[in-house]
């Protein structure tokens, strides 16, 4: 809008000023028509002076030379108004009896210098007393006047009209200043209005900002004493686990052992009940036993120092099978591995990792001869290791259950076990670094996998001990 203002006021002033300088021209040429007639006026007197002079001195060079320019020089001065008051009819009308009464008066003053030149000073001066000149010449200077008057009356009416279109000029151009002036005071003040809500909208996004981060720090601080409060109640509970198994130990022992001899000496004293009930006794306790160890060795996994070092799966793995070389040869399980690599550990853990997965993979056969399988592969920056059998295998939705500890999917009567020996094994993957997990479907097998983070320098002494091997089996 306010371009549109701006350019309208430019245009109209343009046109205004136009109009003043057209309003000029008019002025000044009723200027020029008036300075012509006074002109006409002029030479006209000259011619006759002039004409005087030659008729009293009879000096034709000095004289009739001026008295011939003078006549020239008033008709070019009455064709010039002639032209200049083209059009004014009342002016044109006037022009011509001006000129008729200049024709007039120049033909009187031509016949008296043929007389003188004929007839002499005395002949010339009686013709001129008797002509008519000085009456001619007031006629003209009559003429003359009314016509300076009609002009003289345009002069004002124009100037007036000059003048009018000078101050409505100003007006416009003063005017379209003024709305120019208005409309940047509107823009500034605007522009001022913007700024200042663009600032508080800023100061409030920082204000929010500021009470988000303010938040997230609280939140932040909370997180972390929640963490330390779970780390200690953990460590506590571990503690706690680590001491409560470990002094039950004595007194079961004292139970199982007393119970066992109260069997061996008084048995043939008893019934079969009470055969029975020293029997049932004496299961109760070994179960608890092995409860008890179990949870011994779960709860070391985090009490002992941690001091990883460079371990060789391979023997890490035949530790494990050789811990379990009687349940091997009892369920005639065939086991079988490819490459292992070089890992950082602590041996002792990850050989209980191998012993219970492997245990597990036997324990829980199918009808077939059972066949476990471990492979190692490398991904970007972790060593993937898999132990796969053939056995009943897990449903899907079973498969994470299975690591918290005491979870089983079997009763103790279908296979033996504390539902701890997972929960070791994912202990013991964690505090590596890695993480645990299995898939399979019932009736398929099962396959756990594990991580263990690769260290760059272990990836280099496994290529290298791969090397060996392979030039050991080709010599
Ligand atoms: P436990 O073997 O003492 O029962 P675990 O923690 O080792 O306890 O295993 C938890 C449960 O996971 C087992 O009771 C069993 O149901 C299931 N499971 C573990 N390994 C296998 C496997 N290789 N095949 C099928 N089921 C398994």
């Amino acid at each position: 809008m306010a371009l549109a203002i701006l350019v309208s006021v430019c245009v109209l002033s343009y046109r205004a000023m136009a109009r003043t300088g057209q309003d000029r021209d008019w002025v000044t040429h009723s200027n020029l028509v008036l300075e012509r007639l006074d002109a006409v006026l002029a030479d006209a007197t000259e011619a006759e002076n002039a004409q005087r002079g030659y008729i009293i001195t009879g000096d034709e060079e000095a004289y009739l030379k001026t008295f011939r320019k003078a006549v020239e020089s008033a008709k070019r001065e009455e064709q010039q108004v002639r032209g200049l008051t083209a059009d004014n009819t009342v002016q044109q009308r006037a022009i011509d009896g001006v000129k008729r009464l200049l024709a007039e008066k120049f033909d009187g003053l031509e016949q008296a210098i043929e007389t003188r030149r004929a007839g002499g000073l005395a002949a010339a001066s009686e013709a001129v007393s008797r002509g008519a000149d000085g009456q001619r010449m007031e006629q003209i200077r009559i003429a003359v006047a009314s016509m300076r008057e009609e002009e003289g009356r345009l002069l004002v009416q124009r100037s007036k009209v000059w003048e009018e279109s000078r101050r409505v000029t100003r007006g416009m151009i003063f005017g379209g200043n003024a709305l120019a002036l208005l409309f940047l005071i509107l823009a500034g003040i605007a522009v001022q209005q913007e700024m200042t809500q663009r600032k508080r909208a800023e100061d409030e996004v920082r204000q929010a900002n500021q009470g988000l981060e303010e938040r997230v720090a609280e939140r932040t601080a909370e997180l972390d004493r929640h963490a330390k409060e779970l780390a200690r109640s953990n460590s506590e509970l571990e503690q706690f686990a680590y001491v409560a198994s470990h002094d039950l130990q004595e007194p079961l022992r004292m139970v199982a052992s007393f119970t066992q001899l109260l069997g061996k000496r008084y048995g043939d004293k008893l019934d079969s009940d009470g055969r029975d009930f020293i029997h049932y006794a004496v299961d109760g306790a070994n179960r608890m036993q092995n409860l008890i160890s179990d949870l011994l060795s779960f709860s070391r996994i985090e009490t002992q120092e941690k001091v990883f070092e460079s371990t060789s799966c391979d023997f890490v793995l035949n530790r494990a099978l050789g811990n379990l070389a009687l349940t091997i040869e009892e369920s005639g399980a065939e086991i079988t591995w490819g490459a292992l690599p070089q890992v950082m550990g602590d041996a002792k853990q990850l050989s209980q990792v191998f012993q219970n997965l492997i245990a597990n993979a036997i324990k829980f056969r199918g009808d077939k001869p059972p066949k476990v399988e471990i492979q190692a592969e490398a991904d970007a920056d972790n060593w993937k290791i898999s132990v796969r059998d053939n056995g009943i295998g897990i449903s899907p939705e079973q498969a994470s259950r299975i690591f918290v500890i005491f979870q089983r999917l079997h009763t103790r009567t279908e296979y033996p076990g504390t539902g701890i020996g997972l929960s070791i094994c994912k202990k013991i993957v964690e505090r590596h670094g890695g993480r645990i997990w299995m898939e399979g479907s019932p009736g398929e097998g099962s396959a756990f996998f594990f991580t263990l983070p690769m260290a760059k320098i272990q990836e280099k002494e496994v290529r290298q001990r791969d090397e060996n091997r392979v030039s050991a089996a080709s010599g």
